[in-house]
This record gives structure tokens, sequence and C-alpha cells, in this order.
């Protein structure tokens, strides 16, 4: 199996570290650099059975200024050509305005939508069930993962869910 993942979310909620965990090595970082094309890889992940490309999506971030129309089409054209949005949020900030901007992106297109609840391991468990029934009342998320990409909690769980969507 292989396939495409769009990895979205704000600034510092933590898709490099996630990356690294996966990939093993910083692989993420360095590609920051390349922003020339529409969409950047991230980096693969490969086992001995799959193969996952993550991407990442310009134009899907809400700007200072809003953005052309142009803009808006081809991230979602992007979600859209993907076999899987992840879209990571942080559990310490909680939910925000920049996520609705997503989430509104997210409305625009059919492919399925993993939420990502990063950084667990500095919010209380009882913080953390209001805030995925916030988010499921947000959109109707295909999965909802919640994570510690730091530390590497649940990431073997991610990534047999998203094998199953390719
Ligand atoms: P990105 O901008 O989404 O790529 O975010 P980064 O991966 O660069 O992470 C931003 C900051 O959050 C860094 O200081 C990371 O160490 C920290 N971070 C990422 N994941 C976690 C996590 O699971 N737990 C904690 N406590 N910090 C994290
Ligand atoms: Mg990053």
């Amino acid at each position: 199996k292989s396939g495409f993942v769009a990895l979205i979310g704000r600034p510092n909620v933590g898709k490099s570290t996630l990356l690294n965990q996966i990939l093993g090595q910083k692989i993420a970082i360095m590609s920051d650099k390349a922003q020339t094309t529409r969409n950047r890889i991230q980096g693969v992940y490969t086992s001995e059975s799959e193969q996952v490309i993550f991407i990442d999506t310009p134009g899907i971030h809400k700007p200072k200024h809003k953005l052309g129309e142009y803009m808006t089409k081809t991230a979602v054209q992007t979600l859209n050509e993907v076999d899987l949005v992840a879209f990571m949020v942080d559990a310490e900030k909680g939910y925000g305005r920049g996520d609705q901007y997503i989430i509104d992106l997210l409305e625009k297109s059919k492919t399925p939508v993993f939420l990502l609840i990063n950084k667990i391991d500095r919010v209380h468990p009882d913080q953390l069930l209001p805030l995925i029934d916030t988010y499921r009342n947000q959109y109707n998320f295909d999965e909802i993962v919640p994570l510690s990409a730091l530390q590497g909690m649940n990431v073997s769980t991610l990534l047999e869910q998203i094998t199953k969507y390719l």
C-alpha cells in the first residue's frame, strides 16, 4: 500500500516533530527550505508493506491578509488529490480561530480527515475529553488521534490508522 498524506496545522503544533519521530531522522526540518513547488514532500515513511508520503500544503493556513481565491482553490485542490488529510492541533492551546479557517477549507473537500491532537503530555486527561468533544462538534473527523509527537506516544497507532486509508 502506498499513498499521500497532507499533514496540516498551524505553526508550532508539532508537525516536524511528528515527522522526525516517524522517519527517525531529521528530514522534515531540512525540507522547510524548499517552498518552490506547490506541495513539498516532507518525508516518506516506508515499511515492508507500506509507503506513506507526507506532504505540506501551502495556502492552507490563514494568512495575515485574506487569501486570494486562487490560493484557496489551490489548497482545496491539493486536499482533493491526497488520500488522507492529517490535521494537527495543539492540545494545550485548544480550539482557535485558525482552526476554524482550516475546517472551513476541509468542508470543501471529500478526502478523509484525521484530527491529530498533539502534545497530550502537556495536558491532564480530564482536559482532553472536552477538547475532543469541541473538535468533534466542528467537523465530522474520520479518526481522532490524541498523541505526543515528542514522546512518541500513540505514534504507532496513528501509522496503523493511516495505512487503513491508503
Ligand atoms: P511545526 O511548526 O508544526 O513543525 O512544530 P514543531 O515540530 O517545530 O514543534 C514546535 C515545538 O513544539 C517544538 O519546541 C517541539 O519540541 C514542541 N513539541 C512538538 N510536539 C510536542 C509534544 O508532543 N509534546 C510537547 N510537550 N512538545 C512538543
Ligand atoms: Mg515544521
